[in-house]
């Protein structure tokens, strides 16, 4: 049953996908939880991963110890703020680049300057800023190779973004500033797409890996065949993968798969539910299937309709710039690995809702 909680020896990851957005949880400890990005229930309006644990009867306050915002991409952060105005204990990782509004923002609440106009008046962004500006905490900037959580031997590292690509960042954002007026809303200090400096984290335990994709392209300068060049995390040994940025062949490293993604590695993804031909296209599909036999998806591809939405549902979803999404994005799957931390245990996996297997997600 969904509502059964994990053992405490063992291990689970559950991946939540449309109706928009990604959202997934990783059990590293015997009680301990880490989330990577969100997104939101479209019933409800309320963060999916954050639902699940509280469905599941774990103590979000103190045991979800890290939240990471791989990237400031709306189909990754719907609700996120709820889920770190909850997670009291934890801390909030991110990557240091922004938009300009971003960083506007930024500036504002932790500078000591005398407000900007620019501030972004409501987000995702800003609430979480303000609650960890509110408990005198601050954002985590992250990069390659660093560890962000270590508890009792299970890791997790962050394998990007690429400080060259972020010093770039820094080096542009500085010359930009020179020309911003206070009143000027159209300097733009936007330096390339937050896909490009997203956190790929690598998950470790005694005798198996996780690696979680974020929406990692992959380019020379800064994608996976530079972390593939330069971590020097070992990757040996991954049962799972969530599989970068949707399932894009912009994201798509041979070697990557050759080396590190064995044959029977459970992989799994998340649709994009916008746009036309949205990923996974069905040759992305075929490409992720002539690779692995234990493939999944958190939702099917196609849209289904839903009931409109009463309660002042859609008030808030249009507040948030996602109104009437319900009507027309897949709804909301998960997908939920368990295994047991004891060397050599294997994996279980269920579908709820919406989840498929990947070679149906375009039925
Ligand atoms: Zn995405």
């Amino acid at each position: 049953m969904l509502t059964d909680p994990p053992d405490v020896d063992e291990i689970e990851v559950s991946v939540f996908g449309p109706s928009f957005g990604e959202g997934i949880l990783v059990k590293l400890g015997p009680t301990q939880w880490i989330a990577v990005d969100s997104c939101n229930n479209a019933v409800t309006a309320r963060s999916k991963p954050l639902e699940y644990l509280q469905q599941i009867k774990v103590n979000v306050e103190k045991d979800l110890v890290a939240v990471v915002a791989t990237h400031w991409h709306r189909d990754h952060i719907g609700g996120i703020s709820d889920l770190v105005s909850a997670a009291k204990a934890a801390d909030f990782f991110c990557p240091l680049s922004f938009k300009t509004k971003e960083f506007m923002t930024f500036a504002e609440l932790f500078g000591p300057g005398k407000g900007n106009p620019i501030l972004q008046r409501s987000s995702e962004y800003l609430r979480t800023l303000q609650i960890l500006r509110n408990r005198n905490k601050c954002p985590l900037f992250v990069g390659p190779d660093r560890l962000l959580v270590n508890i009792s031997g299970a890791t997790a590292h962050s394998l990007s973004p690429n400080d060259a690509l972020i010093t770039q960042f820094l080096a542009g954002i500085s010359g930009d500033l020179c020309r911003i007026k206070q009143d000027d809303a159209a300097v733009n200090v936007d330096r390339g797409d937050p896909n490009h400096t997203a956190i790929a984290i690598l998950v470790g335990f005694e005798d198996c890996q996780i690696l979680l994709g974020a929406d990692l392209e992959e380019q020379h300068s800064f994608g996976w065949s530079t972390i593939m060049a330069t971590s020097k995390v070992t990757r040996s040994g991954i049962q799972l993968f969530k599989i970068p940025h949707h399932g894009s062949s912009n994201a798509h490293h041979q070697p990557l798969w050759d080396h590190d993604i064995p044959k029977d590695c459970l992989v799994v993804l998340t649709p994009f539910s916008s746009g036309t031909n949205p990923p996974p296209t069905r040759v992305d599909v075929d490409r992720i299937l002539a690779h692995s036999t234990h493939a999944y998806s958190a939702a099917r591809a196609r849209s289904t309709s839903a009931p409109k939405l009463g309660g002042g549902v859609e008030k808030h979803l249009e507040a948030e710039g996602i109104k009437n999404r319900a009507q027309r994005e897949p709804k909301m799957g998960h997908v939920r690995f368990r295994r047991k931390r004891a060397s050599g245990s294997t994996w279980s996996v269920e579908r709820f809702d919406n989840a498929v297997l990947l070679k149906d997600i375009h039925t």
